[in-house]
């Protein structure tokens, strides 16, 4: 008799806790909590992820292109992989970082096709792809400006998003800037002097 009620007690322990997890289950906690996490501010960081990924897409061509046999600038293609693969995970970083803050949507790519974010897949010369990067470059900072500027609007600032795009983001783009105008600059020097042999000379720099 007392192994029939040990028995029937255990099932019923079993049977609580089974129903504890299932609340736990259907009643997910959230790490977002109200006095920072802003709405109009994770919009649009979420909305940035689409044109990191794009962006990532445009260096993908310029890098297939000019490593193509006709073209064969293996060291300018390389930079283009590279900063193909470097787009790509800021993207990355960007969903990371909104999983961190709570942010629950996942559609970054719903707003129609994704596409090279300038819609380009050829260039005349290396000049050209270059300064192509430069304005991509320079268009992917000011959509850091107005996202700081929504992220730290009086009343409903998200200090956090705020710092971190400052800090992280703006610093990133400053010096891709920075790097890019470089090489536009040595590229067109050793145009200059070297008509025929500025592009091939300049790769071999890179
Ligand atoms: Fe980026």
């Amino acid at each position: 008799m007392n192994k029939l009620l040990n028995i029937i007690v255990m099932a019923g322990m079993v049977g609580l806790a089974r129903a504890a997890c299932d609340v736990e289950a259907i009643n997910p906690v959230s790490a977002r909590e109200a006095t920072n996490y802003r709405d109009n501010c994770i919009d649009v960081l979420s909305k940035q992820v689409r044109m990191e990924f794009e962006a990532s897409l445009q260096y993908l061509l310029m890098a297939a292109q000019f490593s193509q046999d006709t073209y064969h600038l293996p060291g300018l293609a390389g930079q283009f992989w590279k900063s193909a693969d470097e787009e790509r995970d800021h993207g990355k970083q960007f969903i990371e970082y909104l999983r961190m803050r709570g942010y629950q949507g996942n559609s970054f790519f719903e707003d129609g096709t994704i596409k090279p974010i300038l819609n380009k897949n050829s260039w005349e010369s290396a000049s050209e792809a270059l300064r192509d990067a430069l304005e991509m470059e320079k268009a992917v900072t000011a959509s850091m400006k107005n996202m700081i500027d929504v992220c730290s609007k009086d009343g409903e600032d998200d200090p956090h998003a705020a710092d971190w795009l400052t800090a992280t983001w703006l610093e990133e783009q400053l010096n891709g800037q920075r790097h890019l105008a470089g090489l536009i600059n040595s590229l067109e020097r050793f145009n200059r002097d070297h008509k025929e042999l500025g592009e091939w000379l300049f790769d071999k720099e890179l």
